[in-house]
C-alpha cells in the first residue's frame, strides 16, 4: 500500500538529481493530474521533467524502492482519464524528450526521443521528401501515441501507431532499460515485446526511445469533399469505397449536426448542415484521377450531391485542418459545455446499422452530441455536449454505454483509438474473456510486481472468488 509517506521520501531522494526539474508547484501539479477528458483532475505530489533515458532509469529505481506510483506523460491530451493521479505519486513528464536521435532515409525510418510530437516531427522530415502519417487530432507526443495505440485520419491508408513502429526503448519498473524491435520491417524472433508496449497506457514500462517507419510524400495529392441528404447515403458510401478497396488516403463522415458546428467554427461557405464526406487521394496523378473518378461514382449512386476536388495545397489543407479541428468546434457549439467523446469501432459492414443506430440513440437521449468518423477502419466519434453537472455527464455515461453496447453486439470494440484508462475499464470483461483479463495481470505483476507504473488504470481488479 502506498502512503503519503514513501512519496515524500522518494521525492527527497530524487531532488538532488533532478534539481529544478523536479517541480512541486500547484499548477505544475495540477495541469499534470488530468488529461483532456471530462474526470476530475488528480495532482500528483511531484513532476520530474526527464530529459533522458537515464533519467527516467533514475527515477523508477528510487521510486520502485519507496512503492511510490509513478505516471508517465506525453503532452496530456488523452482522453480518457489517463494521466490522472488517482492514488497520487510523481508524474514523469517526457516532453523535454524531443530530439530525432537518427534519420535513416533511404530505409525510411528514423529513432526518436519519445517526447517529440508528430507535428515537430513531420516539420524535421519534410525537406527529406518523407512524412509519418499518424495523425492524432491533438498534439501528441510520439511515447504518448504509442503508450495509447493512437491513430488518425491516415490510419485507413497508413495503418495506426502499432504498424509504424520498428522498436523502442523502454524503462522497466525496476530502472532496467530494455530495447526491443529491430530497424527491419519484418522479424520472427521471438515474442513481440515492442507490441506489448503499444497500447499498455504507461503501465508496463515507460518508453523513451521510438524507431518508426517512415513513409514517402506522395507526388500529388487531392482532397474531395461531397454531401449527403441521409446519413445512411452517407454511411454506405464509405462502406462501398472500401468494399471495392479503393486506395483512399482518408475518409471522415461528419453527420449533419457535426457540420453545422464546423460551418459556424471554420466559417465554412458553400457547404449545408447536411452529412457529408471528406476525402483525400494520394499517388501518382494518373492513379488519384482514377480514385478520385470510382469514388464520385460511388457517390453518385448513393445520391451524393456536390462533390468537388482540388488539388491545391491550401485548399486541401483547410479542409483537413477544419477536420482536425472538430472537437474545439464542437466545444464552441455549446460553449461552457464539456464535450464527452464516444469512440466505438466495427467491423465495415456493420457500419450503416451502427451509425443509424448510435444516431437514434443520440436522438433518443436529448443529448446534442455532432458525429465524426474516421468511417473507413469502421471506427467513429459522438463528442456528446453537456452541461455541467453529475446528472448531465451521467446521462451522457449512459449514452456511451449504450453505443458501445450497440458496438460490442456488432462484433466491434468499445475503443478504437482513445484506449481504456479509467473511463472504459468497465468494458474489459466484456471484450476480453476471463483468461485473457488473467494473463495481462500476471504480465502486470511479472513486469511491475509492486503496481507502480499508472495504478488503477486500465485492468480492472480481479473479481472476487466465489
Ligand atoms: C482534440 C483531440 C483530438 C484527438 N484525436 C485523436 C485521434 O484522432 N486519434 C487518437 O488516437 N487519439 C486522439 N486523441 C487522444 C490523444 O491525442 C491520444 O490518446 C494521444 O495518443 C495521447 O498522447 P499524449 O502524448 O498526449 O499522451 P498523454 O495524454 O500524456 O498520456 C497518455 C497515456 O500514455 C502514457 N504515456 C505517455 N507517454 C508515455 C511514455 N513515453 N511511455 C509510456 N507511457 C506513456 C500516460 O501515462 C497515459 O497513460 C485526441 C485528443 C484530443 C484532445
Amino acid at each position: 500500500m502506498t502512503t503519503a509517506d514513501s512519496i515524500e521520501q522518494a521525492i527527497a531522494e530524487l531532488l538532488p538529481h533532478f534539481g529544478e526539474r523536479l517541480s512541486r508547484s500547484q499548477s505544475v501539479c495540477e495541469h499534470h493530474g488530468h488529461g483532456e477528458g471530462y474526470h476530475a483532475q488528480h495532482a500528483p505530489q511531484a513532476v520530474i521533467f526527464a530529459e533522458t533515458t537515464e533519467d527516467v532509469a533514475h527515477a523508477l529505481r528510487v521510486c520502485n524502492a519507496h512503492r511510490a506510483p509513478v505516471i508517465p506523460f506525453g503532452a496530456g491530451t488523452s482522453l480518457e482519464g489517463q494521466v490522472n493521479a488517482i492514488e497520487g505519486g510523481i508524474s514523469i513528464d517526457l516532453s523535454r524528450m524531443t530530439g530525432l536521435l537518427e534519420l535513416n532515409t533511404g530505409d525510411m525510418d528514423c529513432r526518436v526521443q519519445a517526447g517529440i510530437t508528430r507535428q515537430d516531427l513531420n516539420l524535421l522530415l519534410r525537406d527529406e521528401g518523407l512524412f509519418f502519417p499518424v495523425d492524432p487530432g491533438g498534439e501528441a507526443t510520439i511515447g504518448g501515441m504509442c503508450a495509447t495505440r493512437a491513430s488518425g485520419t491516415g490510419a485507413v491508408r497508413y495503418g495506426t501507431i502499432r504498424e509504424n513502429v520498428l522498436g523502442l526503448t523502454v524503462v522497466l519498473a525496476d530502472g532496467r532499460i530494455m530495447r526491443v524491435g529491430r530497424r527491419v520491417r519484418k522479424s520472427a524472433m521471438g515474442y513481440d515485446l515492442t507490441h506489448l508496449m503499444i497500447g499498455s497506457e504507461g503501465t508496463l514500462g515507460i518508453i523513451t526511445e521510438v524507431q518508426l517507419r517512415l513513409h514517402g510524400i506522395p507526388e500529388t495529392m487531392a482532397a474531395a469533399v461531397c454531401q449527403f441528404e441521409t446519413l445512411a447515403d452517407c454511411v454506405e458510401t464509405a462502406v462501398q469505397v472500401m468494399q471495392m478497396s479503393v486506395p483512399i488516403g482518408r475518409m471522415e463522415l461528419l453527420d449533419d449536426v457535426q457540420m453545422d458546428a464546423c460551418i459556424r467554427y471554420a466559417k465554412l461557405d458553400g457547404y449545408r448542415p447536411i452529412p457529408t464526406m471528406f476525402f483525400e487521394f494520394e499517388g501518382g496523378p494518373e492513379a488519384v484521377r482514377e480514385q478520385i473518378a470510382t469514388v464520385e461514382a460511388i457517390a453518385d449512386d448513393n445520391n451524393g450531391s456536390a462533390f468537388t476536388w482540388s488539388t491545391q495545397a491550401q485548399e486541401r489543407a483547410a479542409l483537413w485542418k477544419t477536420r482536425h479541428a472538430v472537437f474545439w468546434a464542437c466545444l464552441a457549439y455549446r460553449p461552457g459545455y464539456t464535450g464527452i467523446s464516444t469512440d466505438a469501432i466495427v467491423p465495415i459492414s456493420a457500419l450503416t446499422e451502427m451509425i443509424l443506430g448510435a444516431k437514434h440513440d443520440i436522438e433518443e437521449s436529448g443529448i446534442t452530441a455532432p458525429i465524426v468518423g474516421h468511417i473507413g477502419d469502421g471506427n467513429f466519434h459522438t463528442v456528446m455536449l453537456v452541461p455541467p453537472g453529475e446528472a448531465e455527464v451521467e446521462k451522457a455515461r449512459a449514452l456511451d454505454h449504450k453505443i458501445i453496447a450497440r458496438a460490442l453486439s456488432l462484433g466491434g470494440s468499445a475503443s478504437g483509438e482513445h484506449g481504456v484508462g479509467l473511463a472504459k475499464i468497465g468494458f474489459m470483461p466484456a471484450e476480453h474473456d476471463a483468461v485473457a483479463l488473467d494473463v495481462m495481470r500476471t504480465i502486470k505483476r511479472a513486469l511491475d510486481p509492486n503496481n507502480i507504473l499508472n495504478p488503477g488504470k486500465l485492468l480492472p481488479p480481479p473479481a472476487p472468488p466465489c
